[in-house]
């Protein structure tokens, strides 16, 4: 039987980082995916790293740290990315309160931000409509990679330069004495990480019996190409996103916006609609989204909630192309209280799974921690 120091179940984003970082460690790493290519959340998303989502402490240092190693897998394979930071635009007094009081406390915290005036931030991104705009919070920390190129060509890269053995079309149904056994694949580690996603039922469902892990269904929209030359700047988001990160909750302010949001907005809070807007290196817009809880995953899409994140993002857009191009959704995992799980259902065995909409953001600072722990990095 084929044997490699570590096998990975997964190529979404969580696979990856761990098999980078172990492949440049010098030990050999198979990847095993059931599907033909990552299909998963790693390829639905907005490609955002987006280190001022998370809150101050253990979650942002390990944000910051992803992305330094982020930076370093992306330089290394010449994959773009677009480091352009990121604006929350603040349309009305509450919103403001809540940003201006985020950049007084926020730098002592360990975030690099501040607080712009109406010219400052048009100055930064000509994509915000001026009518209206009160300030808005600048973060120049946040980068944006086009996810699908990075599900696709990263094993690619992985593969022509650590000769990472990738494995597709390949459902492991079984793990046992660190063997791993798909219907036509069988193989040996000296450890396994299953970075699985969403699908936490096939192998080792008891890590997760009582755990009240359950799903989160997203709705996305990217617009075609705009205009060569135009550029978006920084990935924007507006008042509804403070009312979403749990970053903000240090702020005094985000009371009174939230009563405010419920208040006007029921249908936003509803779908857990709040919105934000990010520029792939090829030029389309990516715009979402939304949230809907359950294990039972709606598949149909609907209409009301593309058009309420839609007209929202008009309100204070100005964009040459607003016209949709694509739409879709996305689905991971979701605990209420962990951002990640792992867990070790197994001698030499890890699971991991982040457990919110961080997965892109941190994926390598977890893959870190976990290797370390496994002693398999330093
Ligand atoms: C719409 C959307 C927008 C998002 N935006 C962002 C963002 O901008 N920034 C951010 O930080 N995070 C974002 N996230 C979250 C992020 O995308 C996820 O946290 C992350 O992609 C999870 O990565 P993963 O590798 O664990 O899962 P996945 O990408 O789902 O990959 C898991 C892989 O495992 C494979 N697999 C599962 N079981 C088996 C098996 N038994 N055998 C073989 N293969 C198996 C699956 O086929 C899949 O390819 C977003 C998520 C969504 C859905």
């Amino acid at each position: 039987m084929p044997k490699v120091d570590i096998a990975i179940v997964g190529a979404g984003i969580v696979g990856l980082a761990h098999a980078y970082l172990v492949a440049r460690s010098g030990q050999t790493v198979a990847v095993i995916e059931r599907n033909p290519a990552a299909l998963g959340a790693s390829i639905r998303n907005f490609g955002m790293v987006w280190p001022i989502g998370q809150p101050a402490g253990a979650m942002h240092q390990l944000a910051l740290r992803s992305r330094e190693l982020w930076i370093e897998m992306l330089t290394e394979a010449q994959l773009p990315c677009l480091a352009t930071g990121s604006l929350h635009a603040a349309y009305r007094e509450d919103e403001a309160a809540v940003g201006e009081e985020f950049s007084q406390r926020a730098p002592s915290l360990g975030y690099d931000c501040a607080w712009l005036s109406p010219a400052e931030a048009i100055s930064r991104s000509d994509a915000l409509r001026i009518e209206g705009l009160v300030g808005a919070l600048w973060s120049p920390t946040e980068l944006t990679v086009d996810p699908r190129q990075i599900v696709r060509s990263l094993p690619r890269f992985l593969d022509e330069r650590y000769g990472v053995q990738f494995h597709f079309n390949c459902a492991v149904q079984r793990i046992e004495h660190l063997s791993v056994q798909s219907p036509n694949l069988r193989l040996v580690a000296n450890a396994i990480i299953v970075a699985s996603g969403d699908d936490f039922q096939t192998l080792f469902p008891e890590c997760f019996r009582n755990s009240h892990l359950t799903r989160c269904k997203l709705q996305m929209m990217r617009t075609a190409s705009q205009p060569a030359g135009w550029q978006l700047g920084p990935s924007l988001a507006f008042g509804l996103t403070f009312n979403h990160y749990p970053t903000f909750q240090i702020c005094t302010a985000l009371k009174a916006l939230k009563e405010r949001i419920a208040q006007e907005m029921p249908d936003f809070e509803r779908w857990g609609i709040h919105v934000m807007v990010s520029q792939m290196p090829s030029g389309e817009l990516t715009i979402g989204d939304s949230h809907e809880y359950g294990l039972e995953v709606d598949i149909f899409d609907k209409p009301e909630v593309n058009r309420l994140i839609l007209d929202y993002a008009k309100t204070y857009l100005r964009v040459p192309k607003m016209e949709i191009a694509e739409q879709w959704h996305g689905v991971y995992a979701k605990h209420p209280e962990h951002p990640y799980l792992r867990c070790l259902p197994a001698e030499g065995v890890r699971v991991v799974i982040v457990t919110s909409g961080i997965g892109m953001t941190i994926s390598f600072g977890l893959a870190e921690q976990t290797l370390r722990e496994m002693g398999v990095v330093p």
